[in-house]
């Protein structure tokens, strides 16, 4: 009984005393025959399916990358960007979209970086500085608490959109983790800063913003949560407990204010922070003609529920952007095209030690050509500001 072989043991009391160093190793052999147990974080089984296999080195179409970190994630170098500009070069990703903007003269800074060595590849959306000058452990100090905070954000995104922003990115922290100055997580929904998003639309910035996180953080960290491993590796990614909102509040605060403000668009981050639900997601997309989401880190979600998933960019091919949540290794990008353009079954969404997202595999979805295209680059060249030049004169280039 090859069963009995592998014995899976989940030592509850190990979470938190394994630390990543733990990881940096290949895990020594162990031989289940003598009935040795196997811990979970160990357990990497290499499937024995033999498979028609697809290269996928480089996007059938070119790419804009919508959700690409050029300044949290992206070493300040010209090396690091060279690097990256060559991986999108082979790679066929025609721009890309930097989430890291900041405001005022960081705007100038940050593009100056991207597009002086390689120009025509990058443009960058604007962040908003809810903090300002207030003392950390303070809410009440924090500007986004001081009165006329909304219409001093304004001024400062009309600014952004002179110097040249092509959006405004919000990070998850908002509804996660900057509070009222009494205490408690600030509302996504809070009407205080409808002015923010009113004007973000008369501006003609879309607004990328991160709600929640996957289901799995919002569950104990115990034998049933899908991504155990995962959470024992990075216990500080888990937002289980009465100190945190329901995730069915934050995703329903982010709908309210996708509602109160028809005339912006927004663009849901990782599938909406709700790609384990896409019969949800699109019941919004069909509701909501301002809405886009885009599939930034969440491949190993789409790529589990393959059937259900080409359906879901069948049915909203043009309400779907491609991101990485990158820069990514080149081994992290190829399951990207993999997945999305051929019908390649149960192989693995990265190229790692420890499957990243979850311990298992994904399916190709097979998409045709005109879906491709659309979600490669044809809708962020439709709704964010700047795009479809760079992508027009990529294509040129190919022509020639
Ligand atoms: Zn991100």
């Amino acid at each position: 009984m090859i069963s009995i072989f592998v014995r899976l043991l989940v030592i509850v009391t190990c979470i938190g005393l394994l630390s990543d160093a733990t990881f940096a190793q290949p895990p020594a052999p162990l031989d289940g025959r003598d009935g040795r147990d196997l811990a979970l974080d160990q357990f990497r089984p290499k499937s024995m399916l033999q498979l028609e296999l697809h290269e996928t080195r480089r996007a059938k179409f070119p790419v804009v990358d919508v959700h690409f970190h050029g300044r949290i994630k992206l070493a300040p170098t010209p090396e690091a960007l060279d690097d990256y500009v060559r991986i999108m070069d082979e790679q066929n990703i025609a721009a890309s979209v930097s989430l890291d903007g900041h405001w005022g003269e960081e705007i100038d800074e940050h593009l100056s970086f991207l597009n002086g060595r390689h120009p025509g590849r990058f443009v960058t959306f604007a962040n908003i500085d809810w903090q300002g000058a207030g003392r950390t452990e303070e809410p009440a100090t924090w500007d986004c608490n001081q009165p006329d905070f909304a219409q001093r954000v304004v001024e400062r995104l009309r600014d952004a959109e002179r110097r040249g922003a092509s959006g405004v990115k919000i990070f998850k922290q908002f509804g996660l983790g900057y509070r009222n100055a009494d205490g408690p997580l600030i509302k996504i929904d809070d009407p205080r800063f409808d002015p923010i998003w009113q004007a973000c639309g008369e501006l003609g910035l879309p607004i990328l913003i991160h709600v929640a996180d996957p289901a799995a953080f919002f569950e104990p960290i115990d034998q049933r949560n899908e991504r155990w491993e995962e959470l024992n590796r990075h216990p500080e990614w888990s937002f289980y407990g009465p100190q945190w909102p329901r995730r069915e509040e934050l995703l329903r605060a982010f709908i309210a204010i996708v509602e109160r403000h028809p005339q912006t668009v927004f663009i849901g981050a990782h599938v909406a922070g709700n790609a384990e639900d896409l019969r949800t997601v699109g019941a919004w997309l069909e509701k909501f003609p301002n809405l886009y989401v885009e599939i930034a880190a969440r491949i190993a979600e789409l790529g589990r529920q393959p059937y259900t998933s080409r359906k879901f960019f069948l049915d909203h091919a043009d309400r779907i952007l491609f991101g990485t949540d990158g820069p990514r290794s080149r081994e992290r990008l190829y399951p990207h095209w993999r997945m999305l353009e051929t019908w390649d079954e149960y192989f693995p969404y990265a190229d790692e030690l420890f499957p990243p997202q979850g311990l298992w595999n994904i399916d190709g979805l097979g998409l045709p050509d005109d879906v491709l295209r659309k979600v490669y680059h044809e809708n962020a060249c439709r709704i964010i500001p700047g795009v479809k030049a760079l992508v027009d004169a990529r294509l040129k280039m190919v022509e020639k």
